[in-house]
């Protein structure tokens, strides 16, 4: 068999290989605490369910419209409204199987060999994967613990060359937490007039999870650039609904037929118990949403204040998300070590920052996405392991 040359340059998401090995240490007898896996630890809310399983019970159990059935692609337009700000027509809204679907879809719309696609770094490790199987060259935009894992705006415009086709936009942030400030979307919208040949690719799928009072500043909030500006959200954060598979995309409307065409071509259409339990989470009751952030927001401060009391350590407050990315360059250990050891001797899983690009190295994500109790638990396990004489023996 000879497989393209393509496959030996797509990449994946470490998260699902520590969560297998976290299982399988698990099943061994071990007592794996798994701060490792970036989803909500909350069931999908009832009414939700309810509305998927009546869905299937009702007989929706064919195809449906591409793109989506009309009453989805209607409620993300509202929604988007009602929380944006921006009044966006049904039609330029794609529904797919997760938040991911589009990012593949946008990198398949944009890269070829030669042609350049900036990517937040550290930051989703699917957007460099998916922009080298594209064949693009992945041009990695420094995200800075100093700028609470911001990016300088002025140095992302200075990246842009002829060659550049679309720009990622990642806030709040999977693996750091961080929020863009307003400033600096600000000044990067501002540049980006100079520059009319590139886009914009937002991926907003956490930005109901903000904290500390800190606003939700989206792209789609820029007249300037709505016209190339791809706004990537979904369900699989905001309401639990990681195994359901479902995210949308607002499209620009010259690429809407493209993405729908790829959408034929890849999986013809989301099911439709996912789309009409989609369409009850976003017009249905919204408390649920509310009270996991607030939950979230409790862990994070447990979490925040826990690492930054350990030997070699150092944590930043995340704006946003489920995540923590502490440096651990003080406990002078890889990373991909330091990973290795909290889950084999620690029975913690966590990810190694390089999992999320070369700029990752000397931080770890933790998802807080699991209880306080637990949280306190692998802290002290960590504070044990850290604080062993050994430790400082490890490369
Ligand atoms: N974008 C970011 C930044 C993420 O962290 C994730 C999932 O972890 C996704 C997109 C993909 O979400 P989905 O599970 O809906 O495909």
């Amino acid at each position: 068999m000879q497989q393209a040359q393509r496959m030996s340059v797509l990449g994946t998401e470490t998260a699902f290989e520590v969560l297998a090995r976290a299982e399988a240490l698990a099943r061994a007898g071990s007592d794996v605490i798994n701060l490792g896996i970036g989803q909500p630890d909350f069931k999908t809310p009832p009414h939700i369910v309810e509305a998927g399983a009546k869905a299937l019970r009702d007989g929706h159990h064919g195809y449906t419209p591409s793109p989506g059935i009309p009453r989805i692609r209607e409620a993300v337009a509202a929604d988007v409204a009602r929380r944006r700000g921006v009044e966006v027509h049904p039609d330029r809204i794609v529904v797919v199987p997760g938040g991911k679907v589009t990012m593949f879809f946008a990198m398949m719309m944009f890269g070829e060999p030669g042609a350049e696609i900036l990517y937040p770094n550290p930051g989703f490790p699917i957007y460099e994967s998916t922009i080298r199987f594209s064949g693009a060259t992945a041009v990695p935009i420094p995200l800075l613990e100093e700028k609470d894992f911001s990016f300088d705006p002025d140095e992302v415009l200075s990246l842009i060359t002829p060659r550049t086709r679309l720009v990622i936009v990642n806030s709040p942030a999977n693996p750091t937490g961080g929020a863009i400030p307003r400033e600096a979307l600000d000044r990067l919208v501002a540049g980006l007039a100079e520059h009319p040949h590139v886009a914009v690719l937002s991926d907003e799928i956490y930005a109901r999870m903000t904290y500390d009072g800190r606003e939700h500043v989206s792209l789609m909030g820029y007249p300037e650039i709505a016209e190339r500006l791809i706004l990537l959200d979904g369900w699989s954060k905001t309401y639990a609904m990681t195994g359901w598979r479902l995210g949308y995309a607002v499209w620009p409307e010259p690429l809407v037929e493209g993405a729908t065409r790829l959408a034929v071509n890849c999986h013809s259409c989301v099911n439709a118990s996912a789309q009409l339990a989609g369409i009850a989470a976003l017009e249905g009751p919204q408390d649920s949403v509310g009270e996991m952030v607030a939950a979230f927001d409790e862990r994070r401060k447990v979490i925040v204040e826990g690492l930054n009391a350990l030997p070699g350590v150092t944590c930043r407050n995340p704006g946003g998300a489920f995540y923590v990315f502490p440096n651990v360059t003080g406990t002078g250990t890889s990373s991909d070590a330091l990973q290795q050891r909290l889950l084999e001797e620690a029975g913690v899983a966590v990810i190694s920052g390089t999992s999320f690009g070369t700029f990752g190295e000397g931080y770890l994500r933790f998802s807080y996405a699991n209880s306080t109790g637990n949280i306190r638990r692998a802290l002290e396990r960590m504070g044990e392991m850290l604080s062993e004489p050994a430790m400082a023996a490890i490369p």
